[in-house]
């Protein structure tokens, strides 16, 4: 008998896997991690990996944090579940909110707690539109989001993401919802110089404003740095171009700090470190560094003070809002972190440091360009390096050099040819260099079984 393949079977026969093809799963059988510490996890097979995702994105304190374990088990045995309903509280959800209120920009000050950040984004919808209804406009009602970003999975989340495979499953999206073009200057702009690229990105949100007229133009929505859609970071000239245009229309401003919160571009959230105010952020992810589910949206002043002035009950929330255990983790999460200095190394130290080894897998026959920001980052693989011209996509490069990363035990996560990492926190110098020098085995077995 072999433990392995009897727990392949068994997850071929009854386990459906997010986003992942059912059948081509079947046939491969999955990797089955088992357990894991510090940066690595660990297979059934004995393979160590370097978790170069943090697992999705969230474990930004990295694995085997016993002091979170205690937190939880702490909270399970005290009250393992209360809501947040009908005038009742508890004592975790209301420090967690005071302590996310203290991290977040100044004019941020209220929290609505979710258990996910797909749920965030659903929240962010509703509350968008019955904030412009209390306002006395209720043609308000259009949301301006991206192509090629990513909200979530519920059916709000992916009409507001603009991933066109999902819009193309699953039938109608949510009405009133548009999308733009997204600053994605390798893949969409390289005629232009990056800075003049930002700006017409921006003018596309003025066009739109303009098309759907501003009187019918709630919100724009918008990741700091796009992490699922490739670790897309805009250029220098597209946050202050968005900021006024959104001023000068009177729209409100939803950040989905989903990634970019809680450390990974070296501040607290995306939005201090490209100095803006918004009026929503969704958060989730590392707010316990996915050790339990919890996500929120932090309400900026402007639109907390109509809900709780004028709007009487919001007919709104989930089972698990601010479950109290998920609460314990996340607020350990955040004492750890601050203790540390974790997301002030993130800014002058690791963050820096990787941006110094990364850049330099640009000298990579196959890396067409090595960007990165904080603790986030993407190679984007080319056929010609000199004119940066793609592979043909039924190559499946990217794959290709994933599945080769990981057999040499890596996790890097390929959206299309680009090659994305987003590790923990927590990471060392050291662990830069095992992680860089990991990424370009990567590449160079790659360019071998192209040729
Ligand atoms: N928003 C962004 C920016 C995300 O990256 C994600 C997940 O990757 C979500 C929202 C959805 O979060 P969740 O998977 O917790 O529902």
């Amino acid at each position: 008998m072999n433990w392995t393949k009897d727990m392949q079977a068994l997850d071929r026969a009854h386990h459906l896997h997010p986003f992942t093809d059912f059948k081509a799963l079947g046939e491969e059988g999955s990797r089955i991690v088992t357990h894991a510490d510090g940066i690595y996890i660990f297979d059934s097979e004995g393979h160590r990996i370097l978790d170069g995702m943090a697992g999705l994105w969230c474990v930004n304190l990295g694995y085997g944090r016993q002091a979170l374990v205690d937190a939880a088990t702490r909270q399970l045995q005290q009250l393992p579940y209360y809501n947040n309903f009908f005038k009742t509280t508890h004592v975790p959800a209301v420090t967690l909110a005071d302590t996310l209120c203290r991290l977040a920009p100044a004019s941020v000050n209220h929290v609505f707690f979710t258990g996910s950040g797909s749920e965030a984004n659903d929240t962010v919808l509703r509350m968008v539109r019955r904030y412009w209804a209390l306002e006395g406009q209720p043609d308000k009602q259009w949301i301006i989001a991206r192509e090629n970003a990513y909200h979530g999975s519920t059916v709000a989340g992916m009409s507001l993401g603009g991933m066109a495979p999902m819009h193309a499953q699953g039938g109608p999206l949510v009405p009133g919802i548009t999308h733009i073009a997204q600053p994605y200057w390798f893949g969409e702009g390289r005629d232009q110089s990056p800075e003049d690229f930002g700006r017409a990105c921006a003018a596309a949100l003025e066009e739109r404003i303009l098309e759907l007229g501003e009187e019918n133009v709630a919100a724009f929505i918008a990741e700091p740095v796009q992490g699922a859609g490739g670790a897309i970071i805009p250029p220098d000239s597209y946050w202050p171009a968005v900021k006024e245009i959104l001023a000068r229309y009177d729209i409100l401003l939803v950040v989905d700090e989903v990634i970019c919160g809680f450390g990974r571009l070296g501040e607290w959230f995306g939005s201090q470190h490209y100095g803006l105010e918004p009026d929503l952020m969704p958060i989730a992810k590392g707010m316990s560094s996915g050790y339990l589910p919890i996500g929120g949206v932090m309400v900026g002043d402007r639109v907390a003070d109509t809900l709780i002035d004028t709007g009487g009950e919001f007919f709104h929330g989930f089972t698990y809002s601010g479950h109290p255990a998920c609460a314990a983790v996340a607020l350990k999460n955040l004492e750890i972190m601050q203790a540390a200095g974790v997301v002030q190394r993130v800014r002058d130290d690791v963050g820096p440091y990787l941006a110094q080894r990364w850049s330099a897998l640009a000298d990579h026959p196959l890396v067409g360009e090595a960007r990165s920001l904080g603790l986030i980052g993407a190679l984007e693989l080319v056929a010609d390096k000199a004119t940066g011209a793609r592979f043909d996509k039924s190559l499946g490069v990217g794959n290709l050099c994933r599945d080769i990363s990981f057999a040499n035990g890596l996790v890097m996560r390929s959206v299309g040819d680009s090659m994305i990492i987003s590790p923990p926190l927590t990471m060392t110098r050291d662990q830069i260099d095992e992680l860089v020098s990991l990424a370009r085995q990567a590449l160079d077995e790659t360019a071998r079984h192209l040729n």
